[in-house]
Order: structure tokens, then C-alpha cells, then sequence
């Protein structure tokens, strides 16, 4: 027995517990020296009366814990436990967590009262805080039009204030269970709510945060926004859940539509360019994952446009596009994507092509869809496009790669006359490379003085003497050396590099031109350049804009003096405005040439409405002619023809005597060739002017 009390009492030193043993019959209270310790009283063990404590508990407190106390009177009753305030000795308040039994005596009737208290003042204080803030987070969430609710998590019922059923149209009757909150909830959208709940519950995230989808009672769906947080027990055992319901609807719905615009093209409502490249990009990742066919990547781009743009006008352009857009669509099939890229340049996602047939017989499908008459204004139009194809499965890491190739073939589809369908191949990306290289340099040979003018003289056939000269562009490449025309002028004009390159060439020349006629003699005075034009500037810049800017920079200039040399493919894919813009010209007082002409298919009928000075016969006719063949029968009735238009004949590429002497037999006006002089640099156009050297023997011979 002595054992026993001896274990009894270090246990109760050990322990954080205070110990108390009430007894009934003397009511005497044993306190042990950690429960006169709470209430801040120094010494050891004590046997006092209960005063020394129930004297100090909390007037608010203190008619429960009496009632505890009486109610453990009575036969049987059960431990009991409550927590109580009492004040220390220093006036502060401690809480107090009373657990306690009732002894019965032989009789049965409870002789003491044996517990224990352990102070529970900061738990205590930490709910209150709890309580607290969640108070005010209510507040804050009612000021804020929320709904709010209250799940208690043991009963399974929960609160919802009037807000809440009010924002999804719910009777105030509604049961306060579960199920009246998720069975609401858009099924999609359950999974996810109902992760995010367990998530905070185990204590995974601080509180609950989380948008979904709810109906309406009148069947429309919100976006809701949850927020809450659980109440726990000291293990950590949630107990209650509480937060608040926003609708978020609008957000979510201005959102969406910022993400729908950002990612379509407002005119045709079809997916842009980015959206295109992110599908390509999952259909890579699909190859890859070697799960998904081949697909096809195609750029379509509607022929001549720009020309039906600026023809029509942009409401008739934009209906084209829309039609084009609205056929390609109804062309494709499920899971395939349309895209708007730029202006008239439209991107598809083509899944399930097999092999290049089958690719190409899909860009067929598309381009003879687009391919339609179509009315525009009264008259029917008839569009065609040129279509690019790239095909995966050639190892292709990024969507951005298979675009550049798909654009690559179109361009040679463009490029060989349109309305036709091209598949990339690598050759055609090795070339691409190599001009993507002389671009990136060409881009900077205006500006480092690359650029420089060769001058070949072109010849009166009547005197023999120098009449003028062709300015023909040269690059000398800081690499490559000096480059032909050949080798350049094609990628300038793809580039449109060559509109401020003909430009500077027009300044150039006239200068120099304004400077030899400053000589004053008479064989300068009266020399005339020609300068050619590219297609380009003839259909995009501002041509007649240029020309008054250089006759007004050399006010000594004749303007006549000045020839321009047009090449004839280029006047007849748009003849009616070719005549506007040359009249415009004219007017300016400059001269004007059809360059290499008989190798377009200039009708007569426009010909002859053409305001052009000069015809300038293709070398191709003028090599050989001597010999006999097809080319000097050409010749001769271009001769015809210029004369009856009243025009001047330049034959070009003139290489030896027999050559001149057949084009004498003819009105020829001027000739130009090796056999007069090859383009050669300024210094030395400029000694033959000073020289004015006989280039051609006199007619008389
Ligand atoms: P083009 O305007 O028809 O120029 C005549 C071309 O024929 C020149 O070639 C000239 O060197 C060449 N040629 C002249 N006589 C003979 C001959 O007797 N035999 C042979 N085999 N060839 C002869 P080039 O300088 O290589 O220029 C080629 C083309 O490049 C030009 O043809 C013109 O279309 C274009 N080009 C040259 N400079 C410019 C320019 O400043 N602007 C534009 N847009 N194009 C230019
Ligand atoms: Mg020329
Ligand atoms: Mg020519």
C-alpha cells in the first residue's frame, strides 16, 4: 500500500496535471503542489478548503461548475470534464480544463471527488482569436455580397445564409445537407471541388480556395469561387468547416473571351495563328509519343488578292475572306483546325494522311473548295489559291518548322502561277537557306554602300555614236565578290528589298547622268539613262512619287532624258492600271521602255494603249538572227510593229557585225550589246563619254 501512494505521488510530480481529491464528508479539498502552482499560490501540497479554489473561478463560470459538482451527487454519475476560468493570485485569468470522478462510499452515496486540471489558457486563446477573425471574415464576406456557409463536419448539416440560396436561385426551405450544395455542382467540375475540400481537411493546404461550376435553378451556370476554412480539435480533427460562395460568373466570362480573342481571328472567327501552332505542336507531341497518325500542315493563300482588294475594295475583300474561310471549314473534317494566319493566308491541321498522296489529295480538297465562283458586287469572280504541304513525320521538333516549310512550298506554288498545290521537299529547304542568307545580307548593302551602278552604253544605229546607257545594278559582296543582277534581284523582289534598292538605283543614276550632261558638249548633253523598274516598285510603291522627287533634286535635268524600262510580263497582269500609272509617268515628262519585249504576251490591243517611247527586242531574238531562224522573222515584225505605233526600237544583246548589219535592214533605233560595250563601272562610262569614241561604223560603208 505504502508503495503504492509512494508511486501515486511522483507520479503526480512528474506529471503536467494537478491533482485534487475532494472530500465530501470533512469537504476538505487535497491540492497538489502543481494546482496551488496554476492558481499561483507558492508552497507544496496542500488540504484546504474548496474555497481556496471555487472562490477564484470566473462569475460567469461559476454557476456551471457548482451544477457539474451537484450533478455528480446523485447515484452513478458518470466522469465528467469542463472548462472553467479562474484568477490567479497576480489578478491574471487561467484556464482551466476540470476532468474529475465521484467515489462512492459503502452505502453507495459519493463520499469524494477526485480529478485533475491542467491549464488549457492558450488553446483557449488561440480559438478565440480563431473565432474572432472568422467573425470578421464573415462580416467582410457578407459586405462583399458573398454567400455564406457553415458545415459542421459531425453532423454533416450545413448552414446556408440567404445569399447563398439567393445566388443560385434556391427555396429557403432548401435542406441543409451536402447534397443540396453538390448536387448543384456541374459534374465536370465535382471531382476537383471535392479534391480541394479533402485537401484542406487533411491539412494539405492552409484553407480552401477553388472556382467551379454551379446551375442555377433556372438551369444557367455560374462560376463560383469557394473560400474556407476548417475548425479543429487539439489533434488536429477538423470539426467544422466555414467560408463563403462568390459569384465570379462575369470575371470568368470576360476572361474566356479574352482568351477566345487572343487566340481567334475577329474577322472570321476561325483560330489564329497561335492557337495553330499550339494544336501542331500537341500533334507533334502525339508523332512523337508515336500514338498519333502522320499529319499535314498546309498554308493556303488566296491568288491575287491584293489585286481583288484593291479593286473591289476592303468590304468585297473581307467577304472573300470570310467565304474562303467558311468553305475551307466546311472542307475539313472532325478534328482538323482552320486557321486565319495573316491577311489572305489561311493554316490547317489536316489529321490522318497516310503517305503524300493522300496529303496531297487533302490540299486538293481544300484548294477546290476555295475554288468557287463567287459574287461579288454584280459580277461573278472566279478564286483560286496556291497551296503549301509539309508532312510530318520528317523529324520536325517545332511547330514553327513545319510552317516555314508548308510557307516555303506555297511560295513556289505562288511563284509557278498560282493556283496549284506544292509539297515541301529538302531541296527546296537548302535553297530557302541559302536565300534566307543573302537576304540577311542584302538588308544591309544599301546602307554599307555595297550597291554600286554599272553603265552600258547604248548606241545610235544611225551615227554609230553613244546615245546613252542602261544602269545595271552590281553587289559587291564583302564574301561572294562582285555579284550579277541574277544572282540578287530575284530574292529582292520576293523580299520587296527591291523597292528602296530601285530607289537609290534612280537616284544614283540620275545623278550621274545630271553630271555628265553638266559637260556641256555636245555628246552629253544629249545621252539619256535608262533604269530599270521592278514589278514590284510598279505595283507597290509609290513610283510617280519618286520619279518628281528626282527631277526635282536635278532641276537641270531634262526629264526626257530619262528612261524608264518596264518589263511587259509585268504590265499585263493588271493592264488597266499599267495604263493609269504610265500616263501618270508620262506626264512627269519621262520616257518610257518595254523591256525584253516578245517574251510576254502583251496583247496588241493593249500595246497600242500603252504610252511606251520604246520597244527593247529581247536578246534572245537579237542572238543569232544572223544565221537566219524564227528569231529574225520576229524581229523584223517587231520593227513593223514599233513603227506602226510610232515607237523607237532598241535591240539588245547585239554580240557581232552580222547582227547589226541585219537589224540596219530594219528601223532600229539604238543598239546595245557586247559588241558596243559591256556594263562597265562609272570611271569608265565616264572616259567613253569624254572620249566620245565612234562605236559603230557609219551607215555609208
Ligand atoms: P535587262 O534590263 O534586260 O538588262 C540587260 C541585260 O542583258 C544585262 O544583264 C546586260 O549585261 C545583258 N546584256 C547586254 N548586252 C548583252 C550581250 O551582248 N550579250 C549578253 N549575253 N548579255 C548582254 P545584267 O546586267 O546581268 O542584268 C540582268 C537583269 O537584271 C536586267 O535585264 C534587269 O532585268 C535586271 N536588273 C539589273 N539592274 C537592275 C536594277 O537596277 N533594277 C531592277 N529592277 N532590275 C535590274
Ligand atoms: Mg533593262
Ligand atoms: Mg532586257
Amino acid at each position: 500500500m505504502e508503495q503504492l501512494i509512494e508511486r501515486y505521488e511522483l507520479a503526480i510530480r512528474a506529471g503536467r496535471e494537478a491533482i485534487w481529491d475532494w472530500d465530501l464528508r470533512t469537504d476538505q479539498i487535497y491540492y497538489s503542489a502543481r494546482f496551488l502552482q496554476l492558481l499561483g499560490l507558492p508552497g507544496g501540497d496542500l488540504t484546504a478548503s474548496p474555497d481556496l479554489w471555487l472562490g477564484r473561478v470566473h462569475p460567469d463560470d461559476v454557476d456551471w461548475l457548482n451544477a457539474v459538482f451537484q450533478g455528480q451527487l446523485g447515484e452513478q454519475a458518470p466522469p465528467f470534464h469542463l472548462e472553467h476560468r479562474v484568477e490567479r493570485t497576480d489578478g491574471s485569468w487561467c484556464w482551466l480544463l476540470c476532468r474529475g470522478v465521484a467515489i462512492p462510499g459503502h452505502d453507495g452515496e459519493p463520499v469524494r471527488l477526485v480529478g485533475s486540471v491542467a491549464d488549457v489558457t492558450e488553446r483557449k486563446l488561440a480559438e478565440e482569436a480563431l473565432r474572432r477573425s472568422e467573425e470578421r471574415y464573415a462580416l467582410a464576406a457578407r459586405g462583399a455580397n458573398d454567400g455564406l456557409w457553415d458545415w459542421n463536419l459531425e453532423t454533416d448539416e450545413i448552414y446556408y445564409s440567404p445569399r447563398w440560396k439567393q445566388m443560385l436561385g434556391c427555396a429557403d426551405a432548401v435542406a441543409a445537407s451536402p447534397r443540396t450544395w453538390f448536387e448543384r455542382v456541374v459534374a465536370a467540375d465535382r471531382a476537383e471541388l471535392e479534391a480541394a475540400i479533402g485537401a484542406h481537411l487533411t491539412g494539405d493546404t492552409g484553407h480552401l480556395e477553388h472556382e467551379f461550376r454551379m446551375r442555377h435553378s433556372d438551369g444557367s451556370e455560374l462560376w463560383l469561387l469557394v473560400r474556407g476554412i476548417a475548425v479543429r480539435l487539439d489533434d488536429g480533427r477538423p470539426v467544422r468547416m466555414a467560408g463563403s460562395l462568390t459569384d465570379v460568373t462575369a470575371r470568368k466570362r470576360a476572361e474566356r473571351q479574352l482568351l477566345f480573342d487572343a487566340l481567334h481571328d475577329g474577322l472570321t472567327g476561325l483560330p489564329n495563328r497561335t492557337l495553330l501552332i499550339e494544336r501542331i505542336g500537341q500533334a507533334l507531341d502525339r508523332d512523337r509519343r508515336a500514338r498519333g497518325g502522320q499529319f499535314a500542315v498546309l498554308l493556303l493563300d488566296i491568288d491575287r488578292f491584293k489585286t481583288i482588294n484593291d479593286s473591289l475594295g476592303p468590304v468585297d475583300g473581307d467577304q472573300v475572306l470570310m467565304t474562303t474561310a467558311a468553305r475551307l471549314d466546311k472542307a475539313c473534317h472532325h478534328g482538323d483546325t482552320v486557321a486565319r494566319l495573316s491577311a489572305d493566308e489561311f493554316g490547317l491541321l489536316v489529321n490522318e494522311v497516310d503517305d503524300i498522296a493522300s496529303a496531297v489529295t487533302a490540299a486538293r480538297r481544300f484548294a477546290d473548295a476555295v475554288a468557287q465562283p463567287i459574287r461579288l458586287g454584280d459580277d461573278d469572280h472566279l478564286l483560286t489559291c496556291s497551296v503549301g504541304v509539309a508532312l510530318s513525320g520528317s523529324g520536325y521538333a517545332a511547330p514553327d518548322d513545319m510552317l516555314r516549310d508548308a510557307s516555303l512550298a506555297m511560295f513556289r506554288a505562288k511563284t509557278g502561277g498560282g493556283n496549284r498545290v506544292e509539297l515541301f521537299d529538302g531541296q527546296l529547304h537548302r535553297h530557302a537557306l541559302d536565300m534566307l542568307r543573302l537576304e540577311t545580307d542584302l538588308r544591309t548593302a544599301i546602307d554599307a554602300g555595297e550597291l554600286c551602278l554599272f553603265y552600258q552604253p547604248i548606241v545610235s544605229m544611225a551615227t554609230g555614236r553613244l546615245a546613252g546607257f542602261e544602269a545595271l545594278m552590281r553587289w559587291r559582296h564583302p564574301r561572294r565578290g562582285l555579284m550579277q543582277p541574277s544572282e540578287f534581284i530575284p530574292v529582292a523582289e520576293e523580299t520587296g528589298l527591291i523597292v528602296p534598292m530601285g530607289r537609290w538605283a534612280l537616284h544614283k543614276a540620275a545623278k550621274r547622268l545630271a553630271a555628265w550632261q553638266r559637260l556641256r558638249d555636245p555628246v552629253s548633253q544629249h545621252l539619256f539613262m535608262s533604269v530599270n523598274v521592278s514589278g514590284k516598285q510598279f505595283a507597290e510603291d509609290d513610283l510617280v512619287g519618286l520619279v518628281a522627287e528626282v527631277l526635282d533634286a536635278h532641276p537641270s535635268l531634262d526629264p526626257a532624258s530619262i528612261k524608264l524600262e518596264i518589263t511587259e510580263s509585268l504590265l499585263m497582269q493588271d493592264p488597266e492600271r499599267s495604263v493609269q500609272l504610265m500616263r501618270r509617268l508620262k506626264a512627269l515628262g519621262v520616257r518610257l521602255s518595254l523591256d525584253d519585249f516578245g517574251t510576254g504576251y502583251s496583247s496588241l490591243s493593249y500595246l497600242s494603249r500603252f504610252p511606251v517611247d520604246t520597244l527593247k527586242i529581247d536578246r534572245s531574238f537579237v542572238s543569232g538572227i544572223a544565221e537566219g531562224g524564227g528569231g529574225a522573222e520576229i524581229v523584223r515584225i517587231i520593227g513593223v510593229l514599233a513603227n506602226a505605233l510610232l515607237m523607237e526600237v532598241t535591240a539588245e544583246g547585239i554580240e557581232s557585225q552580222p547582227e547589226v548589219e541585219f537589224l540596219r535592214g530594219l528601223p532600229t533605233h539604238y543598239g546595245q550589246g557586247f559588241l558596243f560595250g559591256r556594263p562597265m563601272p562609272e570611271q569608265q562610262a565616264d572616259r567613253m563619254v569624254r572620249r566620245d569614241p565612234l562605236l559603230l561604223e557609219a551607215v555609208t560603208s
